[in-house]
């Protein structure tokens, strides 16, 4: 009897080992696998909570001095921690970069993390063959419809790196393919540069960039095959635009890139042929190379299928999965927080600088209406992404040497097919660029009436010297969730706008 109890003691404690073995190992494995997201999030948050004074950033990839990040300083700030304010610089309206959409980003950093490790989808396609993730077309797909501003059903959707790739792919995909008659490019001046820069560039036997569409609009000029770029809202003046040419011969490619609630009304779905669209202007995340195109005809989409994989072989795994991450936060609340935050900022910065150019004879800006917004049901104010300037005094020919005498400098109207009287100024860049900007304006408008002391009275006066909210970096002050809602709301009603954000 002693012999078959111990026997089963000798059974029981074996099990018993086996199963703490197996749980141990199981728990060690487990514990080894979350440290390597553990570590990486410790190394990301360290970077991250590196003081920059609210005007800089240091990025896990960027310089290290002495074992630490550098801060990478906004442009008018210098030193280690970015404090220094450097009085002389040029305040740079020149690029489009849309950095006006950190905070969002800062705000949801939790959310719109992800994390890439080292074996992420390291194939050059995706299971089924193809280059693209369908659950991103899914997502894009949903964008637009809760959106509104384009139509996806039973179109074909390819993903480029950016859009200026899918412009190029769209512009081969769409000529006639014969070098004894060259297909016509054109645009309405004042147009995008990209579109002459790039098709010159290319130097196909195919097409050739023949500047201004109004040129071809008599049917007795439009012999040959035509690709007219359409951009709407345009770039530089934010009108919303319509093809001009019509007919048999004419392709157009919309180039849609601020077709979304930041910048412009959207009075109804788009439902082009062709339509591209960006997600640098969407999210801000430029850097990230993203774009995509939606087709009505499948020849043309196998055409730039080929462009596309003869290019780059598609657009890299690592962009689509944090692009899949960001559109899905960009649509939480049915997009409400991210285009409500887009639209304020751009809205508040076209009163600022409408404000202060509305004093002067000397400089105008475009006029915009504003109009019925099918996205948030309402009448719109204008919230473009450029002021189209002009310099109205007939000896002011050359516009952005003007500017470049108060230390401002834009972008050339020449380079948009227009006159050197013109000159865009980006309104997308970070709240330090943007508050530098109009301060410079508003010296140059002092000036100007200067007999009369006349300046804006108001609101928008803007001190760089005195402690505000900063939309770009000042992080310092824009810390908590609390902090930027506060943000949003107050700035939801002009009326009630408080000083620091006027
Ligand atoms: N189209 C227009 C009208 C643009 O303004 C831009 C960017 N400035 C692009 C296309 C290119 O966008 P991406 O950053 O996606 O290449």
């Amino acid at each position: 009897m002693a012999k078959i109890t111990s026997f089963k003691y000798t059974i029981f404690l074996s099990c018993s080992s086996i199963l703490n073995l197996l749980f141990f190992s199981h728990y060690l494995h487990r514990g080894m696998e979350q440290s390597y997201t553990k570590n990486a999030a410790a190394e990301a948050e360290a970077v991250a909570a590196i003081s920059c004074s609210g005007h800089g950033r240091a990025f896990l990839d960027g310089s290290i001095l002495h074992g630490k990040h550098v801060c990478e300083c906004d442009a008018c700030y210098g030193g280690p921690d970015c404090s220094d304010f450097l009085p002389d610089c040029i305040a740079d309206a020149d690029s489009g970069d849309p950095m006006f959409l950190e905070p969002f980003w800062r705000k949801h950093a939790a959310s719109s993390t992800i994390v890439l490790p080292g074996w992420h989808r390291m194939s050059y396609e995706f299971n089924d063959g193809s280059l693209i993730s369908k659950e991103l077309e899914t997502q894009i797909r949903k964008l637009h419809a809760v959106i509104g501003n384009a139509v996806t059903d039973g179109r074909f959707i390819i993903f480029g790196a950016g859009a200026t790739q899918l412009l190029h792919a769209a512009v081969h995909a769409l000529s006639s393919n014969d070098p004894s008659s060259p297909t016509i490019v054109v645009a309405s001046t004042p147009y995008y540069p990209v579109y002459r820069e790039q098709t010159e560039f290319f130097n196909s036997e195919d097409y050739k960039f023949k500047g201004d569409t109004s040129l071809y609009k008599n049917e007795r000029d439009s012999q040959g095959n035509f690709i007219e770029l359409v951009t709407s809202p345009n770039n530089p003046d934010g009108q919303l635009k319509k093809a001009v040419l019509q007919g048999p011969s004419v392709k157009t490619i919309h180039d849609l890139a601020y077709y979304w609630p930041h910048y412009t009304p959207i009075p109804a779905p788009a439902d082009e042929d062709l339509m591209i669209f960006t997600l640098s202007k969407l999210t801000g995340h430029g850097g990230s190379r993203f774009g995509w195109a939606i087709l009505k005809d499948e020849t043309v989409y196998q055409r730039m299928l080929i462009y596309m994989s003869l290019s780059t072989y598609g657009v890299p795994r690592e962009t689509q999965l944090r692009v899949l991450k960001l559109l899905k936060v960009a649509l939480e609340r049915e997009g409400k927080e991210m285009f409500d935050f887009g639209y304020k900022t751009m809205r508040n910065r076209w009163r600022k600088l409408s404000e202060t150019m509305s004093m002067s004879k000397r400089f105008s800006i475009q006029e915009l209406e504003p109009k019925r917004c099918s996205f948030h049901q309402k009448v719109r104010e204008p919230s473009p992404a450029f002021a189209w300037l002009k310099c109205e005094r007939e000896e002011d020919n050359d516009c952005n040497a003007v500017l470049n005498s108060v230390n401002v400098t834009g972008r050339d109207g020449s380079l948009f097919g227009d006159e050197s009287r013109y000159v865009r100024l980006s309104l997308v860049k970070c709240e330090d660029d943007f508050d530098l900007l109009l301060k410079r304006m508003q010296i140059l408008v002092s000036e100007e009436n200067d007999s009369t002391k006349i300046m804006p009275q108001n609101k928008t006066t803007v001190n760089l010297s005195s402690p505000r909210l900063n939309a770009c970096s000042n992080w310092d002050h824009v810390t908590s969730k609390f902090h930027l809602e506060e943000l949003t709301t107050d700035i939801r009603d002009g009326a009630t706008m408080p000083a620091y954000l006027q």
